[in-house]
C-alpha cells in the first residue's frame, strides 16, 4: 500500500517534539511538505508559507496535520477538506464546538477523514483505567492539573488570547482523559476562574463536577505551580483507589503501579492511518464542550496581570 503523503501544517513546539518523529516513524505516512508562516522546515521537504500556497502549487498531499494554535484551525480545515484531504486536528480540535461540528459534516460530505485527536487518550494507563473502572463504583473523583506556564508555554501569547483557552490548554488534556475513563458523563454544577487582569484566558480554575449518579468530580487547574509539577486524576471507588499520574502515563492500582513507555503520538498516528484506510471520522468534542461549559458556567475573578 502507498504510503499517506502528508502536510504538517504549523511547526511549532509540537510538531517538531512529537509529529515529525511520529511520522517519521510510522511507514503508512509519508511527510510530502510542511507549512509554516516564519519557521523554515525540515531540511530536504518542500516548505510552503501557507496552506494555500501547498495546495495550490504544491505536492499532492493525502492527509494534513494542523498543528497551529486553535484559533486559525478552521480555515485550514476546511480548505484542505474541499479538496477531500483528510484533515488531523491537534487539541482542542477548534476555537469553538460550531466550528468543529462544521467541519464533521464537511467531512462526511466529501468523504474523507477527521480525526480530533486527544493525545493524552493514548497514554499507556488511559485503556488499563478505563477497563478497571468499568465495573466498580465511583465514590469520588480528584483531578490536579498543575504546571509552570512559564516553562512549558513561554512567549505563547495566542494561549492567552479569546480561542486559545488559557489553564484549559493543558487542562483539556485531564478532561480528555476523565471523559475517556469514567463509566458515566460529568457536568459542571459550579466553579472560579482566575483571569489575570491583562489576560483574556484563565491562568487558573476551580471546578466541582458530578458524573450523573452524583459522584462528585472537583478540578484544580493552576499555572502558577513551581517546583514539582502535577498531571494527577485519583478515584475513589468501591474496590479501592485508582491513580493516573504523570498526564496518564503511571497508573496505581490496589493490586500495584504500571508504567509503559511513551506511545502517544505514535498512537495518535497509528489511529489517523486506521481511520484513513477504513473511511472513517473519529471527532468526540466532550473534552471542549466540557471546557465550553466552563467558561458559560463558573464565576470569574479578576487576580493579578502576568507576564511571561
Ligand atoms: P506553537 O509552538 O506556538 O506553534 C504553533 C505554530 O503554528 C507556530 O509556530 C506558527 O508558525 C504556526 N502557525 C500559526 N498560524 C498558522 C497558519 N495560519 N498556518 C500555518 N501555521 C501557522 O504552539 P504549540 O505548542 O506547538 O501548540 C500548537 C497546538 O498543539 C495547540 O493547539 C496546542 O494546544 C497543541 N499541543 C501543544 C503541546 C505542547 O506541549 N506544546 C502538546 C500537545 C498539543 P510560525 O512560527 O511559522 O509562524
Amino acid at each position: 500500500m502507498d504510503p499517506i503523503r502528508i502536510a504538517v501544517v504549523g511547526v511549532g513546539k509540537i510538531a517538531r517534539d512529537q509529529h515529525l518523529p511520529a511520522i517519521a516513524g510510522n511507514r503508512a505516512f509519508g511527510l510530502a511538505a510542511t507549512v509554516s508562516p516564519h519557521d523554515p522546515g525540515v531540511e530536504g521537504v518542500p516548505h510552503f508559507a501557507s496552506l494555500d500556497a501547498l495546495l495550490a502549487g504544491g505536492p499532492a498531499v493525502d492527509a494534513v496535520a494542523l498543528c497551529t494554535p486553535p484559533q486559525v484551525r478552521y480555515d485550514l480545515a476546511s480548505s484542505a477538506l474541499a479538496r477531500g484531504v483528510h484533515v488531523f486536528l491537534e487539541k482542542p480540535p477548534g476555537a469553538t464546538l460550531a466550528e468543529v461540528a462544521a467541519l464533521h459534516s464537511q467531512a462526511d460530505k466529501v468523504g474523507a477523514t477527521l480525526f480530533a485527536a486527544w493525545h493524552s487518550r493514548f497514554a499507556a494507563g488511559v485503556a488499563p483505567a478505563r477497563a478497571w473502572l468499568a465495573e466498580r463504583r465511583i465514590d469520588k473523583v480528584e483531578i490536579t492539573w498543575r504546571e509552570d506556564v512559564r516553562v512549558w508555554h513561554p512567549g505563547q501569547a495566542w494561549i492567552w488570547e479569546p480561542g486559545g483557552l488559557g489553564v484549559f490548554d493543558p487542562g483539556i488534556n485531564a478532561l480528555s482523559i476523565a471523559t475517556r475513563i469514567l463509566p458515566r458523563p460529568i457536568f459542571l454544577q459550579a466553579g472560579t476562574l482566575e483571569i489575570p487582569a491583562n489576560r483574556a484566558a484563565p491562568i487558573a480554575a476551580d471546578l466541582q463536577f458530578r458524573d450523573t449518579a452524583g459522584a462528585p468530580v472537583h478540578m484544580d487547574l493552576d499555572w502558577r505551580q513551581t517546583g514539582p509539577q502535577s498531571w494527577d486524576i485519583v478515584i475513589e471507588t468501591d474496590a479501592g483507589t485508582l491513580k493516573l499520574s504523570s498526564g496518564g502515563a503511571v497508573l496505581t492500582l490496589p493490586s500495584g503501579t504500571s508504567h509503559d513507555e511513551d506511545h502517544e503520538y505514535p498512537g495518535l498516528y497509528a489511529r489517523f492511518a486506521t481511520l484513513i484506510r477504513t473511511g472513517q471520522s473519529d471527532v468526540d468534542i466532550d473534552p471542549l464542550r466540557l471546557v465550553a461549559d466552563a467558561f458559560l458556567r463558573a464565576t470569574r475573578v479578576s487576580v493579578e496581570p502576568f507576564e511571561d
